[in-house]
């Protein structure tokens, strides 16, 4: 199967008003994610995902850094997100995202250039952000030219890409089964219930009898 060379990677208006919505302010980096889903989909010739197991999505974002909203941007372009469970954060504190086309095996990753990031970096809206300036509270005129550039930029300028042709990816089948904790009474999915002598137990309760275990038995040990 061929690649597609030339994507198209173009976002129409109304996407990127939907998905500031969605992230809750407007910065550059949610935009530059929205770019790198929509690059991997062209690439890969998929659609975005509607939740049927057909795409995979890994961001290599980290916690509490600059530009994690990265990972916004690539949730709402693709389809892969949090709540269905077709995106996974492997930390390393990069910008970058594997789409893995599932039915094919095949894969790309979009990794931001480390240049323009940098260029990007010493821009008032990082500098401004670093100083502790919450996003929604920044100038306009500081956000929305890094905005207009991130979605109009070549890609090539922005990205590099790597891809795939067979991607190791584990397919888990998802669990339709649940049971009640014998402790709290709440519903706990079967994969994640723990079993004490009969009983079933979610894994919160499961780990205070373990606890309330060890308490009396270090307590019986000095006598
Ligand atoms: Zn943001
Ligand atoms: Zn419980």
């Amino acid at each position: 199967m061929e690649w597609k060379h030339d994507p198209s990677s173009s976002i129409a208006a109304d996407e990127l008003t939907n998905s500031q919505f969605f992230h809750g302010h407007k910065c550059p980096a949610m935009p530059q994610g929205l770019r790198a889903g929509h690059l991997a989909m062209d690439l890969l010739g998929v659609e975005r995902a509607r939740g049927g197991g057909e795409l995979q999505a890994i961001v290599e974002i980290g916690d509490h850094h600059f530009s994690g909203c990265f990972a916004d941007g690539v949730q709402f372009a693709t389809g892969c997100t949090f709540g269905k469970g077709n995106i996974h954060k492997e930390p390393l504190g990069k910008f970058a995202l594997t789409l893995v086309d599932a039915k094919t095996s095949r894969a790309v990753r979009v990794s931001a250039r480390y240049e323009r990031m940098s260029q990007c970096l010493a821009m008032p809206f990082f500098t401004e952000r670093q100083r502790g300036v919450p996003p929604f509270a920044l100038d306009p005129e500081v956000v929305e030219p890094l905005i207009a550039d991130v979605m109009t930029r070549p890609w090539p300028e922005m990205f590099t890409v790597a891809t795939f042709e067979q991607y190791p990816l584990p397919s888990v089948a998802e669990a339709f089964t649940a049971v009640q904790c014998t402790d709290c009474g709440e519903m706990v999915v079967t994969p994640y219930a723990r079993e004490l002598d009969g009983h079933r137990y979610c894994a919160t309760c499961f780990g205070a009898r373990a606890f309330r275990g060890r308490s009396e038995t270090q307590a019986e040990r000095p006598r």
